[in-house]
C-alpha cells in the first residue's frame, strides 16, 4: 500500500527539498500525496501537484483561488484557498505530514495535521517556540511521532536513539555564526537584508537566513531544544562551528559526547524524517573529511547577539513568553526587510516587546490555541507601535 502524505509550505525551500526526495524516492508510484500547499507561488504549487499527482492544492491566500483553479485545469486536482481550506487540507487523514510553513503561520495546520496519528515531520521551529506543550500534548493524545526537521534537532534526536534521558548531561547546538559571525557592532547597525540574507553555509528560505544572521534564528532553536528534549536551558550550549558539518552534539554522563555528522543539504535531515525509523540511500554528497582537513569552534557571542540572551530569559520566564518573543521577532523581520528599523534595532525591538507583555504572558498556565494566537497578534501590535514610534521620534 502507497504511504499517504501531505506537504504543507511544498513551495517552500524545505518544501521543495521534501517533494525532491519523495520524487526521488518512487514519487505518485510510492506515495500517496494527499495535500501539497503553498501561499504566493502558484505556478510551482500547481506543478508540483501535478508532478506528484497530489488529491489537493491549497493556497493560504484566498485572493489567488481562481489563479491556482487556471493552473491545474485539466488537472482533476481539487483547488483551494484561504485559512479555513488549509486547515481542512491538514485534516486530511494522512501517515506522514512535513510541517515547512514559515512562521507562526504554520502553527495551526500543525495542531490540526497531528490529530491524524502517523508522523509530523516538524520543520516550523516557531510551533514549538509559541505552543510547544500544547503540540507535544497533541502528539501524545494522538498518538502521533513527533520528528524534528531542523538539522539541529534531528542531529539530537539521531544522538538520543537508544539512550537513556538520564544519562543526557548536556546539548551541544552548533550555529554557523551567519554572515556576520566576525562583522564589529558599527557594521552590523548598517547591514542590509542582501547582505543579512546571504547565510554562508545554508540555503533556506529569506526568513531563517536573516534570522541565523541575527541569530534569532539559533535563539529559537535553543527554546526548541528545550522543549523537545526536556533539557535545562543551562545545559544547552551553543557552540559556534562555522563549516556546519556537525549539526549537534549531545553529551552524556560519562564524558563521551555523540556528534552527528553530515553535508550543509536539508535533504538529510528532511530524509531522516521521512524514511523513520529506517535508513534509506539518500541523494547527498559524502563527506570527504581528509579534503576538509579542519573544522573550527567558538564560543558564541551573546554581547553582539543579544537573541541568544532573550531565549534563555523567555525559557525562564515560561507560559506564553515563547509566543510573545516568536510574533515580536516575525514583526521585526518585517521591519526589516520593509526598510523601517536597522538590523541591531531588532534584537531591540523584540526585546521591548517581552518587557511590555512577558510578564502577562509567563503568568498564563493554562491555555489553547487562540489564546496563543492573540498573544502572537498582541506581540506583533506592540511591535508596530515601537516602529511607528521610532520614526517619528
Ligand atoms: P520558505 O520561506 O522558503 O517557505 C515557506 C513556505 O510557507 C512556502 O511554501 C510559502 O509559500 C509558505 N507560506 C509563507 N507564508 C505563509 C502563510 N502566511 N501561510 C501559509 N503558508 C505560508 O521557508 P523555509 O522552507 O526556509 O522554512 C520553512 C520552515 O522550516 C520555517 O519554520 C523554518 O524555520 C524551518 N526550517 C527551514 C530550514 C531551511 O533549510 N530552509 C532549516 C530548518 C528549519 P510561497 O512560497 O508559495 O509563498
Ligand atoms: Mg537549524
Amino acid at each position: 500500500m502507497r504511504r499517504k502524505v501531505s506537504i504543507f509550505g511544498a513551495t517552500g525551500s524545505v518544501g521543495r527539498n521534501t517533494v525532491s526526495l519523495l520524487e526521488a524516492q518512487g514519487g505518485p508510484e510510492a506515495y500517496e500525496v494527499v495535500a501539497l500547499s503553498g501561499a504566493s507561488n502558484i505556478a510551482l504549487l500547481a506543478d508540483q501537484a501535478r508532478r506528484l499527482r497530489a488529491r489537493i492544492a491549497v493556497t493560504s491566500d484566498a485572493g489567488r483561488l481562481e489563479d491556482l483553479r487556471r493552473a491545474l485545469e485539466g488537472s482533476g486536482i481539487e483547488a483551494a484557498a484561504g485559512t479555513p481550506a488549509l486547515l481542512d487540507a491538514a485534516s486530511e487523514p494522512v501517515d506522514w505530514v512535513m510541517s515547512a510553513i514559515v512562521g507562526a503561520a504554520g502553527l495551526a495546520p500543525g495542531m490540526r495535521a497531528v490529530r491524524n496519528g502517523g508522523v509530523l515531520a516538524l520543520a516550523n521551529k516557531e510551533s514549538l517556540v509559541c505552543a510547544g506543550d500544547l503540540l507535544q500534548a497533541a502528539c501524545k493524545a494522538h498518538g502521533t511521532a513527533l520528528l524534528p526537521v531542523d538539522s539541529e534537532h534531528s542531529a539530537i534526536f539521531q544522538a538520543l536513539r537508544g539512550e537513556a534521558p538520564e544519562a543526557v548531561e548536556r546539548i551541544v547546538l552548533t550555529a554557523s555564526g551567519g554572515p556576520f559571525r566576525d562583522w564589529d557592532p558599527a557594521e552590523m547597525a548598517r547591514a542590509t537584508p542582501a547582505q543579512a540574507r546571504a547565510h554562508p553555509n545554508w540555503d533556506m528560505g529569506e526568513r531563517i537566513s536573516i534570522d541565523s544572521a541575527t541569530m534569532f534564528n539559533k535563539a529559537l532553536e535553543v527554546i526548541e531544544a528545550h522543549v523537545l528534549f526536556g533539557v535545562a536551558s543551562a545545559s544547552i550550549e551553543v557552540l559556534v562551528h562555522p563549516q556546519s558539518i556537525i549539526h549537534s552534539m549531545v553529551g552524556f554522563r560519562d564524558g563521551s559526547i555523540i556528534a552527528q555528522i553530515g553535508p550543509s543539504d536539508m535533504r538529510g535531515a528532511i530524509g531522516f524524517a521521512l524514511n523513520w525509523p529506517e535508513r534509506r540511500g539518500l541523494p547527498v554528497e559524502r563527506l570527504d573529511f581528509a579534503a576538509l582537513a579542519r573544522l573550527d569552534f567558538a564560543a558564541a557571542d551573546q554581547a553582539r547577539f543579544p537573541a541568544l540572551r532573550l531565549a534563555r530569559e523567555v525559557i525562564a520566564a515560561g507560559g506564553l513568553t515563547g509566543a510573545v518573543f516568536n510574533g515580536a521577532k516575525e514583526a521585526a523581520l518585517d521591519a526589516f526587510l520593509a526598510g523601517r528599523i536597522g538590523f541591531l534595532d531588532m534584537a531591540r525591538l523584540v526585546e521591548h516587546v517581552l518587557g511590555e507583555l512577558a510578564t502577562d504572558a509567563a503568568a498564563t498556565e493554562s491555555y489553547g490555541l487562540d489564546d496563543v494566537l492573540t498573544l502572537d497578534s498582541e506581540a506583533r501590535a506592540r511591535a508596530g507601535a515601537w516602529v511607528v514610534s521610532r520614526s517619528s521620534c
